[in-house]
């Protein structure tokens, strides 16, 4: 991954201090036909952390 790649998502477990530490991401449009903002793209790559059990987990959790 090249250095420089800021992400705010801490979600992801690639997410290390607001750095993404993934060796390579990929970067997809939203869905939409046209995209003309960057709403209209997502990062594939992203994996769930889940915090709340205090292990990293691609699923995430559900409260009732
Ligand atoms: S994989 Fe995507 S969502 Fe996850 S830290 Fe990297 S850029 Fe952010």
């Amino acid at each position: 991954m090249p250095k420089g790649v800021r992400c705010l998502v801490e979600e992801c477990i690639f997410n290390e201090d607001r750095d993404c530490i993934a060796d390579a991401i990929e970067v997809r449009s939203n869905g939409n036909d046209i995209v003309g903002t960057a709403k209209g793209t997502l990062c594939a790559t992203f994996r769930f952390r889940n915090f709340d059990q205090g292990v990293q987990s691609m699923q995430p959790s559900v409260h009732a």
